[in-house]
């Protein structure tokens, strides 16, 4: 494959950006990343003309693949050619809150904000505003977005910011534990339960390998929030309206949230967030409350107008037993090409979602982390140990994955997340033969 053109094009945006990009993973691949003229069903198209399957769909937001069906398109042209936005509420952002209220079971009410960070970020000030205390418990190997109270490493009581221009202090009121871990949670309650404001977990770790929830952990997160009157919040940025079709995770889990926030394909492919849960916690925004939330292109009309014309076509037509189907296809293919090849790998995922993870957990059956939600994933149900949290997925070969695997795969035109953290997407534009060819790439490469 030639690539001429997006060194050049990388060559230049080094100059002008920094690192050469406007979001830190994308300069991942080695050694630069190729630049994409369009997308195209299931592939996006370089500027050097070279095709790639797509497993990255945007890190999430294309549940539907690049060709936007024809509702989606005149949604979008009819709000953008009648002026883009106004600073004034419009009738689509009701009839979006309405649908996202009628399905997702922990919402009553819900504000549109623009992307997943500013979505948790307004969650937790909303969960610090509504209980009166500051304390914030989330997961190791969990990711909300670029927020302050989140980018944090360690232990209880040895936690600090993961990332330069944040003050220590800011830390002290973050308290991260292991996924999955019943007793390390129930410890930070026990010591600190009357300081919590919240939990904050995504349902399924989607930004670290993909990690799923062993029985009773979100049953045992909603009891312990229920006995110290903290909020239990899902950040549903990557499973919502994907894991669970239009429930979302929480329906799949069967555990409600207090708060929930969204992201990615709530917004139809353009820029979102949205924090949603009962009206009584949510009225504490202002201006029903007392809670400052606020923002220029909130709620903005063609977003609005994409996300309710996505929703309403995985309504009608058969998106999640496509993608699912798919995703089970492929999981499956791997697991026995993983068995084959690379024995001491493990093939994770769920519904849409999965990834080949260069490591192998030993830290318990697999029968139990099946047990909830992944029970219908027969590639899983098979192979034996998933990771169980994020020190199992930090133990994976990063640099066989990004110096070998990833490059090899983007020569056979495999287009993947460019690391072994994120998770990868089946869109409703990839076929069986997508598939099919797809499982051959990984043999090969692997
Ligand atoms: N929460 C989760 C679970 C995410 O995966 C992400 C981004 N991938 C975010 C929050 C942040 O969203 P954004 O990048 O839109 O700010």
């Amino acid at each position: 494959m030639n690539h001429e053109r997006s060194r050049e094009l990388y060559d230049r945006a080094l100059s002008v950006m920094p690192g050469g990009v406007n979001s830190s993973v994308r300069a991942a691949p080695r050694p630069y990343p190729f630049f994409v003229e369009r997308g195209d069903g299931a592939h996006v198209v370089d500027a050097d003309g070279n095709r790639y399957l797509d497993y990255a769909m945007g890190y999430g937001p294309l549940l539907l693949g690049h060709d936007m069906p024809e509702s989606v398109q005149s949604a979008v042209q009819s709000y953008a050619s009648a002026g883009p936005m106004y600073g004034a509420p419009t009738e689509v952002e009701v009839d979006l809150a309405e649908f996202v209220a009628r399905h997702v079971p922990s919402v009553e009410m819900i504000r549109f904000v623009n992307s997943g960070t500013e979505a948790t970020v307004s969650a937790v000030r909303l969960a610090r505003g509504y209980t009166g205390n500051d304390k914030v418990v989330v997961m190791q190997g969990g990711y909300h977005g670029a927020q302050e109270t989140t980018l944090v490493e360690g232990e209880p009581g040895h936690v600090h910011p993961s990332t330069n221009g944040i003050p220590e202090s800011f830390a002290e009121h973050t308290v991260p534990v292991p996924f999955n871990d019943h007793e390390a949670i129930t410890e930070v309650f026990e010591e600190h339960g009357d300081e919590i404001a919240c939990v904050l977990t995504e349902p399924i770790l989607g930004n670290n390998g993909i990690v799923l929830p062993v029985e009773g952990y979100h049953e045992h997160l909603r009891d312990l929030c229920d006995d110290h009157d903290a909020l239990l919040v899902f950040d549903e940025v990557i499973t919502g309206f994907r894991v669970g079709g239009l429930g979302c995770a929480q329906s799949r889990f069967g555990v409600t949230p207090d708060v929930t926030t969204f992201g990615k394909i709530v917004g139809g492919g353009f820029p979102v967030g949205a924090i949603g849960g009962k009206t009584e916690i949510l009225e504490h925004f202002t201006p029903a409350g007392d809670v400052f939330q606020s923002g220029t292109f909130s709620g903005h009309p063609v977003t609005m107008a994409a996300g309710l014309a996505t929703l309403e076509f995985c309504a009608e037509e058969d998106v999640y037993d496509h993608v699912n189907a798919l995703g089970d296809r492929l999981r499956e293919g791997l697991t026995e090409v993983v068995a084959d090849r690379a024995p001491e790998y493990t093939v994770v995922g769920t519904d849409s979602m999965f990834k080949v993870v260069f490591t192998r957990a030993d830290s318990g059956p697999q029968s139990e982390c099946c047990a909830a939600g992944c029970t219908q994933d027969a590639a899983c149900e098979r192979f034996g140990e998933c990771p169980k949290n994020g020190a199992d997925v930090g133990n994976a070969e990063t640099d066989r994955w990004e110096r070998l695997f990833w490059p090899a795969m983007k020569e056979e035109g495999v287009f993947l997340t460019p690391n072994q953290f994120e998770s990868q997407f089946v869109s409703y534009a990839h076929t069986e033969a997508d598939i099919d060819r797809t499982i051959e790439a990984y043999e090969r490469c692997l």
